[in-house]
């Protein structure tokens, strides 16, 4: 029998689409990244059960002993984790139920720092399954991580847990039984769907979908332009390619380089701007990039949830007279790395110059971060920050853009657009990968695996050096 659960639910608002290949268990392997996701929201739900001792749970029974065990349980006005309930074509399992006189109230572990829209509607499904069964729902909450924690020793879940009550707007949604039967009609088709893509594609999770259906898209597709209420506007008018967009249309100036260098097929560069940003730097030039991770119970002192943990640097000090320095930090994973990469890091960004990112707001917020953390190196990153130049903007601003980089202005794009080398040929080529790879390996299994080690190294080294061949390839360009 093809069930309706929670998360089906959940996707099938999102797309019938997405529903039905993933009741066929049709879609793409979880990524590395997306398990790390699940891991987390899984240690946090730990601490949240905390906050009900009493609890039983039934999250290691099977289906049909937890069904079972959840109807002989609801009787005795006990908190029971992970209850499980069917009716009919419906199932559910819920985080927490918790016995309030001759009614429940509902609980949802969620592993966000706030409310979202789609929790609202996973209780909003959770109490009509209920309902339907005459078990009455008194209050639903939502318990979440609160973003305000900073841990200290010891975690006092009653302070890491914030606790939410969303009774009101989930009795304000009133379409889950037409949703309902709507969605066990896709469930039984023979057939996908037929979707378009639309902004939901990225709503409220990125589709694991989404390369397949957007493959279609034509080579130059509006989707690369910057303003995304206007390409989503095309696309309803049914213009897809770049080439196809009315000459009579008014884009944002940035997307009218996009689009220029599509007819084109040229780079679109403005010498005057690029000119300006490479004046205002000050040799020697320290180009500087972090790798960090997160987690959503934070695992170190002085660090709240999802905080960005520093565990990595890469340094080029690049002279006028073309000499180029290298230096880096990669941290063992047994403690705290933000005190040794800080010390370190001291020794190395000094003197006078420009200290040289890629996209400054992350740089930024994790220095400050280190700032207010660790107040005894706070004029020293005072200075740091005031000498950062954020080699990102004239991408950003599209004073320089090949249409290669496919609307996007990352170092990820960039590079190879402008020098022709990338990240391709790496095992770790993007930030995420990096991170995940770090904590699994370091943290969590404690491992020091030195392949991996060399594979970060390598990593971190290009986005630094990278940076170095981007400027003098642009100092090319303005000669
Ligand atoms: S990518 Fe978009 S259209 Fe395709 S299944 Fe996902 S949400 Fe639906």
């Amino acid at each position: 029998m093809t069930l309706l659960t929670k998360s089906k639910f959940i996707s099938a608002l999102q797309c019938p689409r997405l529903l039905w290949h993933s009741n066929k268990k049709l879609l793409p392997e979880v990524s590395i990244a997306d398990q790390h996701r699940f891991d987390q929201g899984a240690e946090f739900e730990k601490f949240a059960r905390l906050l009900f001792p009493e609890g039983i749970n039934l999250e290691n029974l099977d289906f049909n002993k937890n069904l079972e065990q959840t109807e002989k349980l609801i009787k005795n006005n006990v908190i029971i984790f992970e209850a499980s309930f069917k009716d009919d074509n419906l199932f559910i399992r819920s985080d927490v139920l918790e016995p309030v006189d001759d009614k429940f109230n509902l609980y949802e572990i969620k592993s966000t720092t706030e409310v979202k829209p789609q929790h609202i509607s996973d209780l909003a499904f959770q109490k009509y399954v209920l309902e339907k069964l005459n078990i009455k729902i008194n209050k639903c909450f939502i318990l979440h991580l609160n973003k305000e924690f900073t841990k200290n020793d010891e975690i006092n879940p009653e302070e890491l847990v914030k606790r939410e009550e969303v009774t009101e707007q989930v009795n304000a949604i009133q379409d889950i039984e037409e949703n309902t039967n709507k969605f066990l009609k896709i469930l039984n088709q023979e057939t996908s769907p037929d979707m378009t893509i639309s902004k939901n594609c990225n709503k409220p999770y990125i589709c694991p979908l989404k390369s397949e259906c957007w493959s279609t898209l034509p080579k130059n597709n509006i989707t690369q332009l910057t303003n995304w209420r206007q390409y989503w506007k095309l696309f309803e008018e049914g213009i897809q390619d770049i080439k196809d967009i009315p000459k009579d249309t008014i884009l944002k100036p940035k997307d009218e380089v996009i689009r220029e260098a599509v007819i084109k097929n040229k780079i679109q560069i403005s010498i005057e701007h690029i000119k300006h940003s490479l004046n205002s730097l000050k040799y020697p030039l320290f180009h500087f990039d972090f790798e960090t991770f997160d987690t959503a119970v934070p695992i170190f002192n002085k660090s709240k949830p999802y905080q960005k943990i520093p565990f990595q640097y890469s340094l080029h000090i690049q002279h006028k007279d073309g000499k180029l320095e290298h230096f880096e930090y990669l941290a063992t994973g047994e403690e705290d790395p933000r005190i040794k990469l800080l010390e370190q890091l001291k020794n190395e960004i000094k003197g006078e110059g420009s200290v040289i990112v890629f996209n400054k707001s992350f740089e930024i917020s994790v220095l400050k971060k280190l700032a207010e953390d660790f107040p005894q190196h706070s004029d020293w990153i005072q200075d740091v920050l005031d000498r950062i130049i954020d080699l990102a903007i004239p991408f950003q601003n599209y004073h320089y853009y090949n249409p290669i980089q496919k609307g996007k202005y990352s170092i990820k794009k960039v590079l190879p657009a402008i020098t022709g080398n990338g990240y391709d040929n790496l095992e770790i080529n993007n930030g995420l990968d990096a991170s995940v790879q770090y904590f699994i390996s370091h943290i969590k299994n404690k491992t020091k695996d030195n392949k991996l080690r060399e594979h970060l190294l390598k990593y971190c080294c290009l986005d630094t050096e990278g940076m170095v061949w981007i400027i003098d390839e642009l100092e090319k360009i303005i000669k």
